[in-house]
């Protein structure tokens, strides 16, 4: 009997140990559902130890949240990424409540779905605004509340799309957001800097979720990236969450304006016969 408690103690002083971002606290934006890769981001967070609270982008999406068992102690707050007033408000309250957080992992991304189908070049001015702002700039806006929000330095991860570096049919404007995305990664990163915040962000394989079910055809890029992987499989969302758990801790703390892909592999091979 003894002997299994001291094994249950070892364990759990190892896994204790194993925990990398333990004390840390975060804020996760834009989980809608289970499928979402925020979903996944947060478990594993919670899971090495971190404390984490929610954006969520409507009254909506904060009850889908607040009925999830195991987010029922988190704070969550309602934040539509186009309000600047709302994102004010947000970041006025964390200040409020908590001083200072670790980390910001921005998992955010909107785009007409009628424009993620066809050819890209019949995008419309409207959407390919409505795409940026949301998509792209958001990251640059919540930047703004970093050194004030994270005055001891931090961790700021964001999620892109391998559509922003080579052409995926359907993925259309979205690539072109990303792609900005990526770029606006890397000045923050320099920006930030001076206030050791880290800017990086994960390249995720295709994943099913509300957002990727909007993609025309998305199923067959499931299959392709799938056939074409080294790894000869699709990645999961928990994988993700390991990976943004590693970027948010402090064996990453060298690592910044960096973009990390988390694909299976996907990115690396030219042509596969
Ligand atoms: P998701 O639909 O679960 O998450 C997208 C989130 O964006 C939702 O929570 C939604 O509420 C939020 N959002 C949209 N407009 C908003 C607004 N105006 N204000 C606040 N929040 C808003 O889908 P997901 O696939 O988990 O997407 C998360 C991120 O991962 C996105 O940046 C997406 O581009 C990226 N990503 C997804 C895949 C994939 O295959 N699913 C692959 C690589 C990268």
């Amino acid at each position: 009997m003894l002997n299994i408690f001291l094994n249950y103690i070892q364990k759990e002083a190892i896994r204790n140990f194993n925990m990398i971002v333990k004390g840390k606290i975060g804020l996760v934006m834009g989980m809608a559902n289970e499928h979402s890769i925020a979903y996944g981001i947060t478990k594993s967070l919670i899971n090495n130890g971190a404390k984490v609270m929610f954006t969520a982008q409507s009254d909506r999406f904060v009850e889908k949240i607040k009925d999830m068992e195991e987010f029922k102690n988190s704070k969550i707050y309602r934040c539509d990424i186009c309000d600047d007033g709302e994102i004010d408000d947000v970041f006025y309250s964390i200040k409020e409540e908590y001083n200072s957080i670790d980390f910001i992992v921005h998992s955010i991304a909107f785009s007409d779905k009628n424009e993620l189908q066809g050819k890209y070049y019949n995008t419309s001015r409207n959407n390919f605004l409505n795409t940026m702002n949301i998509s792209c700039y958001s990251l640059t806006k919540i930047c703004q509340y970093a050194s004030s929000i994270m005055p001891n330095g931090g961790s700021i991860v964001t999620l892109t799309y391998y559509g922003s570096e080579k052409t995926v049919p359907n993925y259309n404007v979205m690539g072109v957001a990303k792609a900005a995305l990526e770029s606006s990664v890397r000045y923050l990163a320099n920006d930030l800097g001076d206030f050791n915040i880290r800017v990086n962000a994960v390249s995720a394989g295709p994943i099913k979720t509300l957002a990727s079910s909007g993609v025309g055809e998305f199923s067959k890029v499931l299959e392709f990236e799938k056939n074409r992987s080294p790894l000869k499989r699709n990645i999961t969302k928990e994988e993700v969450g390991n990976a943004c758990t590693f970027l948010v801790s402090n064996l990453a703390s060298d690592i910044t304006g960096e973009i990390l892909h988390v694909d299976c592999g996907c990115n690396t091979v030219g042509i596969k016969f």
